[in-house]
């Protein structure tokens, strides 16, 4: 951690830019100009949680629906056919979506025509975790919307969500369930935005608490909420050294 502040300060002139350039160098070599892309396939809107934020919270008054399996296949059809090959699958947090089958159904059943699959969805048990991996499922993304407690503690007024420590260790339970891709992302919300102490310092902190022995041989994604135009450059720098570290 002190070496990587040493890097990205600006008081000891930290070699961003060199690196940046070198870094882009071996990201062409390697991939030339490719960029992954990804399309998410919302399976259902049911959810166990009240956020502050969110339509879908469970005091909301909406229709609620949960996709058939041969549902989600013909979505996945459709997004095969437009040329995706990498779909994550997106849910509210509700426990019969793992516990009754659904997401392992909906895995198998896509599995041969989608080579790469990952979920968002509520947090799981290692067990859980290794269990759906063992069902073809690659990535897991888990919004942590804010690493500030406090503020956490405001939007998250009811359901399993409200337990801070429980999502945040998220990652590490999907590491040990196997999952070879994860994310760890705070929320784009824009009036989340102006809550969320931004500093990629700040954000780089907070995420260290991962303890994910082995790291490299997964792939770690840090996500962040829009930032200002003026304040990209350094701070979405400082954020990409954040994966790389
Ligand atoms: S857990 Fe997710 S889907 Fe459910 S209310 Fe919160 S943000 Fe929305």
């Amino acid at each position: 951690m002190r070496r990587f502040l040493q890097l990205v300060s600006e008081e000891t002139g930290g070699p961003l830019e060199a690196l940046a350039r070198q870094s882009q160098q071996v990201t062409r070599r390697h991939f030339g100009k490719t960029m992954r892309l990804f399309a998410p396939l919302y399976v259902s809107n049911e959810c166990v949680n009240n956020c502050s934020y969110c339509g879908f919270s469970r005091d909301a008054g909406i229709f609620r629906t949960t996709l058939t399996v041969n549902q989600v296949v013909t979505e996945a059809r459709h997004l095969h056919g437009l040329g995706f090959r990498n779909v994550l699958l997106v849910a509210g947090e509700h426990p019969k979506f793992v516990s009754d089958g659904y997401l392992q159904n909906c895995l198998d059943a896509l599995k041969p025509f989608i080579p790469t699959l990952a979920l968002e969805v509520g947090p799981m048990e290692d067990d859980q975790y290794a269990e759906i991996v063992g069902h073809g499922a690659e990535g897991l993304v888990v919004y942590q919307e804010t690493y500030q407690r406090e503020t956490y503690t405001q939007l998250h007024t009811a359901g399993p969500k409200k337990n801070f420590d429980w999502r945040l260790n998220c990652p590490e339970r999907a590491y040990a369930g196997g999952f070879r891709r994860i994310g760890d992302f705070v929320n784009a919300n824009r009036k989340l935005h102006a809550r969320i102490v931004m500093p990629g310092f700040i954000f780089v902190g907070e995420s260290s608490h991962l303890k994910l022995p082995n790291a490299l041989l997964i792939q770690l994604n840090l996500g962040v909420p829009e930032i200002a135009a003026k304040r990209a450059s350094s701070e979405s720098i400082n954020l990409l050294f954040a994966s790389w570290v």
